[in-house]
């Protein structure tokens, strides 16, 4: 049995977008090569049977994701990607003639989020051929996001949402309302292997904001971990600045990091309902998923 559901690598931290609810990142920008790849993947081995090419940055800016595919598919890795699905077409034939790909995430919330000079439904327009074709030519999961739900204390930014709805529902020929759906629940299959999740916005741990609680319960470190561009090994995909460094994958083994002190005062904390880092306790991920 492999001990985490999936680890996050990040390929790049470079991104072309600038979601306004991004907390960005402060360290050195730039993408992963192609050794340091297969590297991560060699540490990796025996660990997990799913990667995940996301933690900042756009994957789809990394010009090795062909290579990073072949690697993966040679480590029987299955690979999981979430973009914010502007560039699709750039990568699509890679995409659907790699074997390797389980699952696509796109992130359609994001679009809204930006000042940007891209054509609204050019952009829809290209996600949803992407989804059609892959889902003609290949075995690849699709799901579309919008993660962009008003909260009690966040507004997001969702006046497209209807729009997108309604092309999604026209462009993919979804015999039901889409609209009626989400009455019942969040996540709805579109079609065999297509699906859409709504979702509330959250806000993104960051430790220089007021405590959020300290009765938290996370997956980080017991379902996931996370490798940023430099090898550092994070809990989760969402420390955009590596605060909680447990050790680096390029000198150290996988077994050592997860052994260390700081992991397995994490892993017991969260066993215990408790937030050890200061991080976790202002995480508004964790706290929607704390309910
Ligand atoms: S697409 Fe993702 S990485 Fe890029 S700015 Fe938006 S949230 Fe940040
Ligand atoms: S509580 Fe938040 S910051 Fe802490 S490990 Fe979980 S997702 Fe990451």
């Amino acid at each position: 049995m492999t001990r985490f559901k999936k680890i996050y690598i990040e390929t790049t931290n470079i991104c072309n977008l600038s979601c306004n609810f991004c907390p960005k990142t402060n360290r050195k920008l730039g993408f992963m090569s192609t050794e340091s790849f297969k590297e991560v993947i060699n540490k990796i081995d025996g660990y997990t049977n799913h990667i995940y090419l996301h933690l900042m940055g756009e994957p789809f800016l990394n010009k090795n994701l062909e290579s990073f595919l072949k690697i993966s598919k040679e480590a029987n890795i299955n690979v999981n990607i979430t973009s914010n699905g502007t560039l699709i077409n750039k990568v699509k034939e890679v995409l659907i003639n790699s074997e390797a790909i389980r699952q696509i995430n796109i992130s359609l919330h994001s679009f809204e989020a930006n000042d940007n000079d891209i054509d609204f439904y050019e952009y829809l327009d290209n996600v949803l051929e992407f989804i059609k074709e892959a889902n003609e030519k290949s075995k690849i999961i699709c799901a579309l996001r919008l993660w962009n739900m008003d909260t009690e204390e966040l507004k997001a930014n969702n006046d497209l949402n209807l729009k997108i709805i309604k092309t999604i529902e026209d462009k993919l020929d979804i015999e039901f309302s889409l609209l009626e759906a989400f009455k019942e629940k969040r996540g709805i299959k579109l079609k065999e292997r297509i699906y859409l999740n709504m979702a509330e916005k959250f806000s993104w741990p960051d430790s220089s904001i007021s405590l959020i609680s300290d009765e938290v319960f996370c997956h980080g470190l017991r379902d996931q971990i996370g490798i940023l561009l430099d090898g550092t090994v994070v809990p989760c995909c969402l420390d955009s600045e590596g605060n909680i460094s447990l050790g680096n994958i390029f000198n150290q083994d996988l077994e050592e990091i997860i052994n260390s002190k700081r992991a397995k005062d994490i892993y017991d904390g969260f066993s215990r309902r408790r937030a050890v880092e200061e991080l976790c306790k202002r995480c508004g991920y964790a706290k929607r998923n704390f309910k």
